[in-house]
């Protein structure tokens, strides 16, 4: 059977070096820094003081009616300092620094949930809020806004993705092998909150320990669908994803809700489970580790609020890091400090060599239409860059910049060295701010 795919994509080389192995412990550090941002939306606010003794579980960032996911304590101890600290977006941010009395003694608002069975799609939403769920694949969006779809809009489909289409990355992989019932059970809560009638995986074909292991705990449910996708990359973005596994296209300017589905990651719906199980808000969550520069890469799970530094210092460095990722080498970000705390979204930490991180030198276009034919939009990458370099805002606009799912695939095959994602980034995001004046 051909496994299913998309139009446009890339093959980058297979740099997964711990897929087989089982996930381990990192050791937890005395000092987090919890930053009061780790999802899109606005900031939380503090709702402890420095010098407060603080239990594992307890919220210490609160939301208000803002598009906003609550901050919890991932350990026991007392607040040091509340102070604006570096972070993966590249500015400060305000962070509560707590100092680990390593007890992991727990806030006793922490309790099991109701089964998914015995509660209401309302009361459903309610929980993944409290237990601050965001998008575990990196994109941060708060899961319970998702999951209330619109009055025009009914959610018929939770989508998983389980493509972990990335090189390096692994940590999605090790969740579905090692925690496939939790998977399931979390997907049940996202269907039963948003009211879908039918539950879907889409992994990519290189994960056959993970499509077999879903395959069996969902053979249970006749509405959960477990699909085999073509290894290309970027087959996790949500619109690919919604092609590959569902047949559908959701229009330019659309969102996945206007045909009717929602998509989250398989690490979410894994955190939802353990969450619904035993009351633990989202505090920790799977890291791949890796890059040349990592004495010992590997699929960690590892406290929100450990620093970059603590995580590299305990798995060793070969050799000064050129670039530091957080994220996917495709579409995650550069940090420029260690100092940098593992949020909700951090997926991956990759210490890239020279070598690892190496590009083309800039040249003129030689007008190849590689990229072209890479983009999965069907966009002009060449000719948005070129309208990004002259300012041409509007032109940029017209040809569909707004469309770039800065997924990077033109840049990667471009022979010229031609930073064209760079480029349609800064040109959609002067077209917002036109826009927003
Ligand atoms: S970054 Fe944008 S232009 Fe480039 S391949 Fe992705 S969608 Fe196409
Ligand atoms: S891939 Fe690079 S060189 Fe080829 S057409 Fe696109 S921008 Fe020009």
């Amino acid at each position: 059977m051909v496994a299913k795919s998309f139009t446009g994509g890339i093959h980058p080389p297979y740099r997964k070096v711990a897929t087989a192995v089982p996930i381990e412990f990192l050791s937890v550090p005395k000092l987090l820094a919890i930053p009061l941002l780790q999802h899109i939306g606005k900031e939380c606010h503090p709702v402890v003081a420095v010098g407060e003794r603080v239990l594992m579980g307890q919220q210490i960032g609160g939301v208000g009616n803002s598009l906003a996911a609550p901050v919890h304590a991932s350990v026991s101890g007392v607040v040091v300092a509340i102070e604006p600290r570096p972070h993966i977006n590249g500015r400060q941010v305000n962070s509560i620094v707590i100092e680990n009395d390593f007890l992991d003694e727990k806030h006793p608002s922490v309790l099991p949930k109701p089964h998914v069975d015995k509660l209401s799609p309302g009361e459903l939403v309610a929980i993944i809020r409290e237990l601050g769920v965001v998008g575990m694949g990196g994109g941060g969006f708060p899961t319970y806004a998702k999951l209330q779809g619109n009055s025009a809009h009914k959610i018929e489909t939770v989508l998983l993705n389980g493509a972990e289409c990335e090189p390096y990355l692994s940590d999605d992989h090790r969740i579905m092998v090692e925690f496939p019932d939790e998977v399931i059970y979390g997907l049940r809560c996202l269907m039963k909150a948003s009211g879908a009638s039918a539950g879907h995986i889409g992994v990519e074909e290189n994960k056959p320990d993970a499509l077999a292991a879903l395959r069996l705990s969902a053979a249970r449910y006749s509405d959960i669908t477990v699909t085999s996708l073509a290894v290309k990359y970027p087959q996790g973005a949500e619109l690919q994803l919604i092609h590959s596994c569902l047949g559908k296209e959701v229009p330019p300017g659309k969102l996945p809700v206007h045909v009717g589905v929602v998509v989250n990651n398989v690490h979410t719906a894994q955190a939802i489970a353990r969450g619904m199980t035993t009351g633990m808000p989202s505090v920790e969550r799977v890291v791949t580790v890796g890059g040349e520069c990592v004495t010992s890469p590997g699929n960690l799970w590892v406290r929100v609020g450990a620093t970059f530094a603590d995580i590299l210092a305990e798995r060793g460095l070969t050799c000064t890091p050129y670039k530091l990722i957080s994220g996917g080498p495709l579409m995650g970000m550069a940090v420029h400090t260690l100092e940098v705390a593992v949020t909700k979204c951090t997926s991956g930490i990759l210490a890239l060599s020279r070598q690892e991180s190496s590009a083309p030198p800039v040249s003129a276009c030689v007008r190849c239409a590689k990229c072209v034919d890479a983009c999965p939009m069907f966009l002009q990458p060449t000719t948005l860059a070129h309208y990004a370099m002259k300012g041409r805002l509007e032109e940029a606009e017209m040809i569909g910049a707004l469309d770039c799912r800065e997924c990077g695939p033109c840049a990667y095959v471009c022979p010229a060295g031609i930073p064209l994602v760079q480029w349609i980034r800064l040109v959609k995001s002067d077209i917002y701010a036109r826009k927003s004046r």
